[in-house]
């Protein structure tokens, strides 16, 4: 590592102690290294100069020669501000200050000619430029300058202060001045090779002050593959550490229950998704690691018969399994359907959930730490201390994105030694963005949908189109269908919301009036009783349309039901209207989604509509959620340090992701303790990465 880039900024000619202050403070910028690693938001041209005459409302960002002719202070208070007039031989235009407008005053000076730069506005009929780069025109020509300029991030307070994205360039330049823009490398020469990467000093200096846009790209390329690379390694690691040190329960065999199961009681052809996933499991299961999979499937993609084949083994091999899930609906709907599957089998399954009775609990955990009970079904209520097993060999946990770290952190703790863990989710996130979180845990994906299903088909439509939308929604029900209608739930605005669904349901009631029509309505507003009365009434189908807010969006299973219509859909996020969308298309009957909205439309809300009419594919559509909302919001992103990328861009940059992990793998794989030579800059990289949080820290 080059000592003198842990210099401190404020040894930096041009910077100072208050410069420096404002660096650390604003930026984060405490040492010559930081600053290197201060990466550029964006690029603009500044070999283009503009004139007055030519400007255009809404053009981005702009730079021209002219002089100030006059200074003018404008407004009162909060208000104020100074306003320069900036002429050129075409026209005049004006310079705004809304800060730091002493400083302003005392520096630029009238009738001396500038190169302006900023963003122009049009307003009162005019142009204006906010907060301007005000340079000479002397030293702007003088300037080491190239067609593509950097911009820096910058803050409020930097800009009022003075550090001005030009100066932030000429900091830098200083920079590489004083370091004679030399580097150590920090990749190994293989892999340089290999990639055809630029070296890391070729790098940063076309990062800072690209020669053209080629050599951009390729800067970019190496310090994002750089990045990526150093995660994906990082993480690895740690799995392979985690693999060594915890052993698991190796389940050898796959006996009697799994095998009867399998010849016998299975009521389908497993799809080849299905037995692909099953055999990751089957691998893990029977090796000396413990596993810790996810299991990512669409809805409908058939997790639950491959989490119950995962469970056989376990029993086969003397233990006893769990499975939980996040609602009481849920888990009775799980519960119901393994016993069915199991009938033929002799095992003994529970259920337990926040309503077993007390007697019923005591008789369930004697059973459990005796080893007379085989698999227990139930919700969060499984986590309790009481809740002992005698030997649990395996935990699965369905929906996981309702279960945090810690909540499977305490299966762990059910045992001497950790159970295997199988963790199921029907909202996906792209693979690209699941490596990268879950590092810990490796990952299956199902796919594929069983055979025979009918893909639901989707369509938008607008308000206006309401009595056509009806007219379809009678020949449904005259075919026997059912409808689900339903109406967005926004905490903020409950009242309003509710509103919307009682007016809709009265307005629904009189298209579809009674006795011909029956109508359920269930709202979140509603005692759980009644809500299980309404819900039971369209279940056993004697109601023909279910008028609801999204509290149907886990958990209920009426395949007659084929018509989702979602009202105002605009208001939704890809994910649920994917959710929500779910509900139908469980039974023969061709389905149908009828996404309704009004005229008004935002573009991310255009994006959404036509994705959801052109895909049923979830994974299709979490890409796109992702991109439409960033990871930040995602589960686990916060935590993972994705979002901390300097230069990379999780998503856009998924193709190099994939690059980086495979090196780092095939690194791993051929040098495990990376003691070979030739990655011993890796290695070294790698060590001093440990020791700092953010990896740009360590990686110059
Ligand atoms: P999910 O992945 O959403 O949990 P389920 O496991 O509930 O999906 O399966 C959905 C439905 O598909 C169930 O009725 C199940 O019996 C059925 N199913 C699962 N796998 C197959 C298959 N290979 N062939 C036919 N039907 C299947
Ligand atoms: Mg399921």
């Amino acid at each position: 590592m080059n000592t003198n880039l842990q210099t401190p900024i404020d040894y930096l000619k041009g910077v100072g102690p208050n410069r420096a202050d404002l660096l650390r403070k604003e930026l984060g910028i405490h040492t010559y290294q930081d600053l290197i690693n201060l990466f550029p938001n964006r690029y603009l041209d500044r070999t283009k100069y503009y004139k007055v005459n030519t400007l255009q409302r809404n053009s981005a960002d702009i730079q021209i020669i002219g002089m100030i002719t006059k200074f003018q202070e404008v407004g009162q208070k909060r208000g104020k501000r100074l306003v320069a007039t900036f002429k050129d031989e075409t026209g005049t235009m004006e310079l705004v200050w809304f800060r730091g407008q002493k400083w302003i005053r005392e520096s630029l000076k009238l009738n001396t000619t500038y190169v302006v730069f900023g963003k122009a506005n049009w307003f009162n009929g005019k142009f204006n430029i906010p907060h301007p780069d005000v340079e000479l025109k002397t030293e702007h020509d003088t300037n080491l300058r190239s067609a593509m300029q950097a911009i820096y991030p910058s803050t409020e307070k930097l800009s009022n202060r003075g550090i001005t994205n030009r100066v932030m360039t000429k900091i830098m330049q200083n920079l590489f001045l004083e370091t004679k823009g030399k580097f150590v490398e920090t990749l190994s020469k293989k892999l340089l090779e290999n990639l055809n990467l630029i070296s890391k000093s070729e790098a940063l200096f076309n990062i800072h002050f690209p020669q053209n846009l080629e050599v951009l790209s390729k800067a970019e390329f190496r310090l994002k593959f750089e990045e990526l690379f150093y995660i994906q390694l990082q993480l690895i690691l740690k799995n392979l550490i985690h693999k060594s040190k915890i052993k698991g329960f190796p389940f050898e065999k796959v006996g009697h229950h799994f095998n009867s199961f399998y010849k016998d009681h299975l009521p389908f052809e497993l799809t080849n998704a299905q037995k692909r996933v099953l055999k990751e499991i089957r691998n893990d299961l029977g090796s000396n690691a413990q596993m810790n999979r996810l299991l990512q499937g669409d809805v409908g993609s058939g997790k639950t018969i491959v989490a119950l084949m995962s469970i056989l083994i376990a029993l086969d091999n003397g233990f006893q399994a769990c499975l939980m899930a996040p609602t009481e609906i849920l888990s009775v709907q799980h519960y119901n359907g393994l016993l069915e599957l199991c009938k033929y089998l002799n095992i003994k399954i529970k259920k337990l959930t926040g309503s077993s009775k007390t007697s019923e609990r005591k008789k369930i955990h004697e059973a459990l730490e005796n080893g007379e009970l085989d698999l227990l079904i139930g919700t969060h209520a499984l986590l309790e201390d009481k809740v002992k097993f005698k030997n649990l060999g395996l935990a699965v946990i369905d929906e996981q994105h309702r279960f945090g770290v810690a909540q499977r952190s305490k299966l762990w703790k059910k045992n001497t030694s950790p159970p295997h863990i199988l963790v199921m989710t029907a909202t996906p996130i792209p693979r690209t963005l699941a490596m990268s979180v879950y590092g810990d845990l490796d990952i299956s994906i199902i796919d594929e949908l069983p055979p025979g299903r009918k893909a639901i088909k989707t369509v938008h439509r607008f308000d206006s189109n309401r009595l056509k939308v009806f007219k379809f929604i009678r020949d449904e029900i005259d075919k026997g269908r059912q409808v689900y209608l339903v109406y967005p739930l926004i905490q903020e605005s409950e009242k309003m919301d509710y509103k919307d669904l009682m007016d809709g349901y009265e307005s629904i009631a009189r298209d579809f009036p009674m006795p011909k029509y029956q109508i359920s309505i269930v709202h979140g507003k509603m005692k759980p009783a009644d809500k299980e009365y309404e819900m039971q009434r369209f279940v056993k189908g004697e109601t023909n349309i279910m008028v609801a807010t999204t509290v149907i969006e886990v958990g209920v299973n009426v395949p007659n039901a084929s018509v989702m219509i979602i009202e105002s859909s605009e208001r939704f996020g890809l994910s649920q209207l994917h959710q929500l969308r779910g509900r139908v298309g469980r039974g023969a009957e061709q389905s149908y989604c009828i996404l309704m909205t009004s005229h008004k439309l935002s573009n991310d809300s255009k994006t959404r509509l036509e994705t959801m009419v052109r895909t049923n594919d979830g994974f299709e559509i979490a890409e796109v959620d992702l991109k439409l909302r960033g990871p930040g919001d995602i589960m686990g992103t916060q935590q993972s340090g994705v979002l901390n990328l300097r230069i990379a861009d999780i998503i856009k940059d998924s193709d190099i992701l994939q690059q980086a992990r495979h090196h780092a793998k095939q690194l791993l794989e051929k040098d495990p303790s990376i003691g070979h030579p030739e990655n011993a800059v890796i290695l070294e990289t790698y060590r001093q990465m440990s020791k700092y949080k953010n990896i740009w820290n360590y990686i110059s």
